[in-house]
């Protein structure tokens, strides 16, 4: 440990270079750089065994991936969609021509719920996306009956719950499709990078269609295609990534349970809980700050912490109802604007030690004794 080595919260889990050279070198005696070689059809493949899921697309984004799949599947309309959220969430709905509407959430899960999606529907409602926060499934039977009953879809983004199970089913499994993000912060790193999950062959077949110009595998009707393609140096990187997912995971649970154990001690430093349901990928640390009984607000801490060479991140800030381009339109949401007042992610990933993580909970202790 460096005692002045600067902590991000970047959650890099990073694959073994070695392995991704070799990798790599296969790429190039192929001369095979892209449209849908050997490495993009095994991970695919070792992705649809992993999830145990049906069809696996694999894109170039989660952010693309998502957009090409809303346009593809959807005809336009209302998408109701959590405001709690990254904001490629909402901004990929708007580039598929779809219209978002933000929900709030539920203050305990940190989730959309039919109290918070209700109030939201409209005749113009075609689809509800749910976003599956820190890897914590939706609602998601209660989700499924509540469109069936409004004939209307579900689809989630799933960028945070690679490896996340609901009542031993791998999220991958539900809606009419999720999409994954492969993005260097994400548990499962290709650089860049994502996927498209279903079980329905239609809808894979659309999908395939719709990410590309060259119909190899299948050609169906789709109202626009797009290059979303992933690209065989992506897919080299992403198959090291899921053959040492395990140890990742393994990893990131040591780091959670480690800070869970020593703020337990830490009054008003509250842990948001993980994997409550089923497995988790325990990638994302974090804690909600309560002002009085902590004694500091949220912002101070933050910056208290980067004085100390630590840099925690406000997570989401700020709120996506309260910024551009949406600023003006919609009205209160007191969960979200709660929870993006007084959440902030501590560094996990790679690159933090137990020692690094001792040394922030020493801090964290040193605060809040004033
Ligand atoms: C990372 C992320 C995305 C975007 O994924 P990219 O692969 O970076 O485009 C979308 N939604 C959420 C919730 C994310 O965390």
């Amino acid at each position: 440990m460096i005692q002045n080595k600067t902590l991000y919260v970047g959650q890099l889990n990073t694959p073994n270079v070695d392995e991704i050279v070799e990798e790599f070198r296969g790429v190039f005696e192929r001369q095979f750089y892209t449209n849908h070689g050997p490495l993009v059809d095994r991970f695919e493949n070792e992705i649809q065994k992993s999830l145990g899921v049906k069809h696996c697309i694999a894109v170039c984004n989660g952010t693309i991936g998502l957009m090409v799949a809303a346009r593809t599947m959807l005809n336009g309309g209302e998408v109701i969609v959590p405001a709690f959220t990254f904001p490629a969430t909402v901004h990929a709905l708007e580039y598929a021509g779809c219209t978002p509407v933000f929900c709030d959430v539920d203050p305990e899960t940190h989730n959309l719920s039919i109290e918070t999606v209700e109030p939201c529907l409209t005749v113009r409602t075609v689809a509800i996306l749910g976003v599956h926060l820190w890897g914590n499934p939706c609602p998601i039977e209660a989700l499924e009956d509540f469109a069936g009953a409004h004939s209307i879809r579900v689809m989630y983004d799933a960028a945070h719950a690679f490896g996340c199970e609901h009542n031993g089913r791998k999220i991958a499994n539900f809606g009419t499709f999720e999409v994954f993000s492969f993005h260097a912060t994400k548990i499962l790193n290709c650089g860049e990078g994502g996927c498209l999950t279903t079980n329905c062959d239609e809808t894979a077949a659309a999908l395939r269609t719709a990410r590309n110009f060259h119909a190899e595998h299948t050609f169906v009707d789709v109202p626009l295609r797009i290059n979303a393609k992933m690209s065989e140096a992506q897919a080299a990187m992403g198959l090291v990534s899921l053959r040492h997912f395990e140890t990742f995971r393994n990893a990131n649970a040591h780091r959670y349970n480690f800070y869970r154990d020593a703020l337990n001690n830490v009054e008003g430093l509250d842990l948001i809980p993980l994997g409550e349901n089923g497995a988790s990928n325990y990638q994302y640390v974090v804690v909600q700050v309560d002002a009085n009984r902590f004694g500091m607000d949220r912002d101070t801490l933050v910056n208290a912490l980067a004085d100390d060479n630590v840099i925690a991140r406000r997570y989401f800030h700020p709120p996506l109802h309260r910024s551009e381009p949406y600023s003006d339109e919609f009205s209160q949401l007191p969960a979200t604007e709660m929870l993006c007042d007084t959440l902030m992610q501590l560094p996990s990933g790679d690159m933090v030690e137990t020692n690094d993580m001792q040394r922030i909970v020493e801090l964290l202790q040193k605060y809040r004794a004033g």
